[in-house]
C-alpha cells in the first residue's frame, strides 16, 4: 500500500481482544511467563514492549527497512549507533552536522578514541579523500542543518561500500515521506522523531531503521544493552502524530517553498537557503533522492543589528528551538543549536551572526509570511537597504 495509507493506519488492529482502533498503552514493565521456559513473546519492557514494537515495525515499514528501534531522544539514538563502533574506528561526517552530533563526536567519543573528519558531504571527492583505512561509517544529513546543504546519499553510500564502512543517514529534515535513504544505499537510517514524525512539539523521541540482519541482531543488542528506550506512552505520541505525516509534510514543503519565494525577493534579506529554490547547489541532486524539499529554510538578514528586534517582534511565529512541528518556530544557529560549534568553524560553512532557522510550520502561509513581514519591518530602523 502507499505510504498515506500505511501512515494512516499505524497502531490499528494491534488489540484483536478489544478492537481497539487506536492502539493500547502497554505501561507494564514485565509479562507474565505461561510457564518454565515459555514467553508470550514479551518479557521485560526494555527488551521488548507491545507499544514500542508498534512503532518499530512502523518506522522500519516507513523506511522500507526491516527492524525499527526506538530510543528516548534522537540524541540517544546517535549515541547508541556510535556504539558499533571501536576505539581507534574513524568517522567521515557532514561539516555542518546537527550541533548535538558534533558535540557528541568531539566532546565524549573523541576521549574514547573515535575520531572524525568533517567535510563538505556534498563533494564527493572530498568524501574520498577524507576515507581512510580505518574508518567504518560515512555519517550524513541531506539537507544539512542549517544551510540545506545537498549530499548524494547514493554517491556516499558507494564510497562507503567501496571502503568496507557503513553509511548513516539522518533522515530528520525530510521524513521518510519525502526521502528514503535505505532504498538508495544506505545501510542506517536515522531521525530525530521530535521533530516531523511527532510533529506537534510534544515528545522527545529518536528513531532507527536497518534492512541488513547482522546490523539489526547488532542494534537489538546495544539498545536492551543500554537502554535509553522510548516509554511507552511516547511511543502512542509518535505513532499518532506520524498518522498524519504525509498531510503535514505536503503543506510544510508548500508553504515553505512560498515563504522561501517571499524571503527571496526581499531588500532586507541577503540569503535564503532552501532546496526548492531555482539556483540553489544541489536542487537535482536532492531531486534526484526525494520527492519534496520540505519545511526548513534558513536566511541571512542584510545587518546583525536586525537579529534581535526580528526576534522580539515575531508575534505568530515562536522563538524556539526544534522543527518540524505544527507550529512555525524561529531559531538563532549562532547563538543557539550551534553555540557550540565555533564561529571560525560554523562561519566557513555559512553559519553567520546573520542567519536565522525557520521551521515553516502548518499555518496559513499568509499569516506567516505576514508577521515575518512586520517583524522584519520592525527591525528595519537605521539599517541602510537597496531601496534607501
Ligand atoms: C533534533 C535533531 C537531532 C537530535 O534529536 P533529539 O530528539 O533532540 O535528541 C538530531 N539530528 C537532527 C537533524 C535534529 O534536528
Amino acid at each position: 500500500m502507499k505510504i498515506e495509507t500505511r501512515l494512516a493506519q499505524a497502531g490499528n488492529r494491534q488489540d484483536s481482544a478489544t478492537g481497539a482502533v487506536s492502539m493500547p498503552i502497554h505501561h507494564s514493565t514485565t509479562f507474565s511467563h505461561p510457564a518454565l521456559g515459555q514467553s508470550t513473546g514479551f518479557d521485560y519492557t526494555r527488551t521488548l514492549n507491545p507499544t514500542r514494537k508498534v512503532l518499530e515495525s512502523t518506522i522500519a515499514d516507513l523506511e522500507n527497512g526491516t527492524s525499527g528501534f526506538a530510543f528516548a531522544s534522537g540524541m540517544a539514538a546517535v549515541s547508541c549507533l556510535f556504539e558499533l563502533f571501536e576505539p581507534g574506528d574513524h568517522i567521515v561526517a557532514s561539516n555542518d552536522l546537527y550541533g548535538g552530533t558534533y558535540r557528541l563526536l568531539e566532546q565524549i567519543l573523541k576521549r574514547k578514541g573515535l575520531t572524525t573528519t568533517y567535510v563538505d558531504t556534498g563533494d564527493l571527492q572530498a568524501v574520498e579523500t577524507a576515507v581512510r583505512s580505518n574508518t567504518k561509517c560515512i555519517f550524513i544529513e541531506t539537507p544539512t542543518n542549517p544551510t540545506m546543504k545537498i549530499t548524494d546519499i547514493r554517491g556516499c553510500s558507494a564510497i562507503a561500500k567501496e571502503a568496507g564502512a557503513i553509511t548513516i543517514v539522518d533522515n530528520t529534515f525530510m521524513s521518510p515521506y519525502f526521502q528514503r535513504p535505505l532504498d538508495l544505499g544506505a545501510d542506517i537510517v536515522l531521525h530525530s522523531g521530535t521533530k516531523y514524525l511527532g510533529g506537534h512539539n510534544d515528545v522527545l523521541c529518536g528513531l532507527v531503521a536497518v534492512k541488513d540482519e547482522d546490523l539489526s541482531q547488532r542494534l537489538y543488542f546495544l539498545q536492551n544493552s543500554i537502554g535509553s528506550v522510548l516509554g511507552p506512552q511516547d511511543c502512542w505520541l509518535v505513532v499518532r502524530g506520524m498518522k498524519t505525516l504525509a498531510l503535514r509534510m505536503e503543506r510544510h514543503n508548500e508553504n515553505a517553498q512560498l515563504v522561501a519565494r517571499w524571503l527571496e525577493r526581499h531588500p532586507l534579506i541577503t540569503k535564503v537557503y532552501y532546496p526548492g529554490l531555482d539556483g540553489h547547489p544541489g536542487k537535482e541532486v536532492h531531486e534526484g533522492q526525494s520527492g519534496g524539499y520540505g519545511g526548513m529554510l534558513s536566511f541571512e538578514v542584510v545587518e546583525e543589528s536586525m537579529i534581535e528586534p526580528i526576534l522580539a517582534n515575531v508575534k505568530l511565529i515562536t522563538f524556539a528551538e526544534s522543527l518540524g512541528g505544527v507550529e512555525s518556530l524561529i531559531t538563532y544557529p549562532a547563538r543557539q543549536t550551534h553555540f557550540d560549534i565555533p564561529k571560525e568553524v560554523r562561519e566557513a560553512y555559512g553559519v553567520t551572526d546573520r542567519l536565522l532557522r525557520f521551521s515553516v510550520g502548518i499555518e496559513h502561509y499568509q499569516d506567516i509570511i505576514e508577521d515575518l513581514a512586520q517583524a522584519i519591518e520592525a527591525a528595519k530602523v537605521g539599517v541602510k537597504t537597496n531601496e534607501d
